[in-house]
């Protein structure tokens, strides 16, 4: 498999995440993003992915990572 395979195992919580949504009302995007990954050049390959220019950055409880939770989930 040429593909490199970055993430062989673990749980969702074990890495940070995000997800990007429309928002019809002001005609833009949110960017909800785990704080860990809040970075310019994570932020400008989310961009080009989505294709957007006209955009925010939002958290939620849903994106944080065991590292932001201060691994509260640990066995
Ligand atoms: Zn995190």
């Amino acid at each position: 498999m040429p593909q490199k395979q970055r993430f062989k195992f673990g749980d969702y919580i074990d890495y940070p995440r995000g997800r990007v949504v429309w928002d019809c009302t002001n005609s833009r995007a949110i960017v909800y993003i785990d704080r860990c990954i809040d970075k310019p050049d994570v932020l400008e390959k989310i961009k080009e992915a989505f294709c957007i220019s006209d955009y925010v950055v939002e958290y939620d409880d849903h994106y944080r990572c065991r590292r932001c939770t201060g691994d509260i989930f640990a066995d």
